[in-house]
Order: C-alpha cells, then structure tokens, then sequence
C-alpha cells in the first residue's frame, strides 16, 4: 500500500503541494500519495487524529492552523518550539507525532543557494508578525544580519513577537508608518496583505541601492509586493514559489530520509 501524506489549510484548493510533492516522489522512486483536505475551522484537531488513526504518515499544515498544530505535537523540533508554529506533522513510530517547522529553512534555503544572496551583515525588513513571520525570523537571525526590523499594520503584534523570540537574537520592532527615513538591503514581506493583490502601506524611498525585495506569497503573475520591489528599482524582486519548493522539500525529507532536488520543480512551476 502507498504511503499517505496531505496538506491541510483553509482555504485550500489554491495548494501547489500535491504537484510538489507529486513531482519530488516520481524523481526519488518514492511510493507514496499526497492529498489536499480542506481543514474545518472548529474540528482541525479531530481531523487531523483522523487522518493519522487511518494510517496517514505526514501532513503539511498551512494557513489558518500552524498554531493549533503547534499545540497538538506531542514533541517538537527546536526551530518549531522556538517558532510555536508547526507547518510538518509526522508519525513516529511510537504512535506519537512529531511538530517541525520548515518554513524558514525555506526561504534561507531560496535566498542563499538559488539565489545565491549571503544574508550576513545585510540591514532586513521584515514586514508582518503573523504564522509565517514566527517561522522565519529565527532562521534569518542565524543567518548574522546587521539588523532584522519586524514592522506590522499593528505595531503592539510586532512588539509581542520580537519580545517572544527575543532569546534567538536581537529583533527590532515597529508599526509601518515608522518606516520613513530608514534603508534597507532586504525586504521581506510575510503580511497576507497580498491575498487582496494589496501592499502593506510602507514609505517609498526605504529599499538601499542593489536592495533585494522578497514577497511570500506567489501567483501566476507578479505579486502586488514584487510588483512594488521592481517600482524600486529592487536589484531583485523575488515572489514566494521557491521558498515554497524548499520548505516542501525539506518536509519531504523529514518524511522519507531522502532529499529531492528543487530546481527542476521550481523550474517545472514557473513555467506552468
Ligand atoms: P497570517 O494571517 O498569520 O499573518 C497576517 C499578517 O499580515 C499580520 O501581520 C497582519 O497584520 C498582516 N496583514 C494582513 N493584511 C494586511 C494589510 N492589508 N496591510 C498590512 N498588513 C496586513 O498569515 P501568515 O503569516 O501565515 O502568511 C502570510 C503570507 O505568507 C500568506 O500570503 C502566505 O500564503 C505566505 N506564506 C508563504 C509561504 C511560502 O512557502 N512561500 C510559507 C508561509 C506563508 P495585523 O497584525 O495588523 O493584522
């Protein structure tokens, strides 16, 4: 019998991971099957100890249940217990399950082997403090940055977060409007201000010369905030699709003890 995986988010039918995961099992010889479910907001929990009593070996959790899945592991790996955000569930075989957190192996993995940008001493912005911001602001601070600046819409969400994460590293904090006057060598936009084809509202003017731009989200066509890096003048302006290959990937791993090659997937989705 095939191997069951899944991903569970809400909403869900947008999920590329099947494809992913779909791709990186014919390119390993892996047998297994990797389906979407559409996460019910009041019964997430049950579903997912349903899932793995029939069986299930693996599951992706997406938006809006990181932090429930954070709370239902029965053990954690440092990087998720750091983050209080899971986005990987496995079956041990003790019958327990194992929380990770591999988005922001994800996006380091995107920016520093495929595009080959070193992240030390380099002044970030990071803007937004929800689920995907907790999974990504340890691994960018273990990278050595000169600063790592978390702004948000609601500057008391980007204050809570950089005081919990504070023991991984210094981690500044602000709301948008405080942006004015400052430059930047990267910025990072993890808001779900784009779902609306929106930008969160930062100055113009705080990218540095040569400054890269990286937006989280992705899309058939250029994101709003990739849209916005190209306006200024962004050495490069990255959307999210190869940090979501690599973070798959990195499940993928975890999953099989084998690790797929990225690029021909990443190139396989660029160009559908
Ligand atoms: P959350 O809902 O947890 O985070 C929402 C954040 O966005 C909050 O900080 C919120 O600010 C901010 N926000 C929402 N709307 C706006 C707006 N109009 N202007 C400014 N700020 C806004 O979402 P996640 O963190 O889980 O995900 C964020 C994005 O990252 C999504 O697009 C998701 O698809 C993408 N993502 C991509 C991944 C990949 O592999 N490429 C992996 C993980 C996520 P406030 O606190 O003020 O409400």
């Amino acid at each position: 019998m095939q191997d069951r995986y899944a991903v569970i988010g809400n909403p869900i039918e947008h999920s590329k991971s099947p494809l992913i995961h779909a791709a990186f099992a014919r390119q390993t010889g892996e047998n297994l099957t990797y389906d979407k479910i559409l996460g019910d907001l009041e019964q997430f929990e049950r579903e997912v100890a349903r899932f793995f009593q029939q069986g299930g070996r693996g599951l992706n959790v997406t938006l809006p249940f990181k932090e429930r899945a954070w709370r239902l592991a029965n053990s954690l790996s440092e990087q998720a217990q750091r983050a209080k955000a899971v986005n990987t569930l496995i079956a041990m075989p003790d019958g327990t399950l194992r929380g990770e957190n591999t988005d922001g192996i994800g996006l380091i993995r995107d920016l520093t082997k495929n595009h080959n940008r070193l992240l030390s001493g380099c002044r970030i912005l990071l803007l937004g403090a929800g689920g995907a911001a907790r999974g990504i602001i340890g691994p960018l601070l273990a990278q050595g940055p000169e600063r790592l600046l978390l702004a948000n819409r609601t500057p008391s969400k980007a204050q809570d977060l950089a005081r919990q994460l504070s023991g991984q590293g210094p981690v500044e904090w602000s709301g948008l409007e405080d942006l004015e006057g400052q430059q930047f060598d990267l910025i990072i936009n993890s808001t779900a201000a784009g779902i609306n084809a929106e930008i969160p509202a930062v100055p113009d003017g705080i990218l540095a010369p040569g400054g890269w731009v990286y937006d989280l989200m992705y899309a058939r066509e250029p994101t709003a905030f990739v849209i916005w890096g190209r306006s200024q003048n962004a050495f490069k302006s990255l959307d999210g699709l190869g940090m979501l290959v690599e973070q798959a990937a990195e499940s993928f791993s975890l999953w099989r003890g084998v690790r797929p090659e990225t690029a021909p997937v990443i190139a396989m989705l660029s160009s559908a």
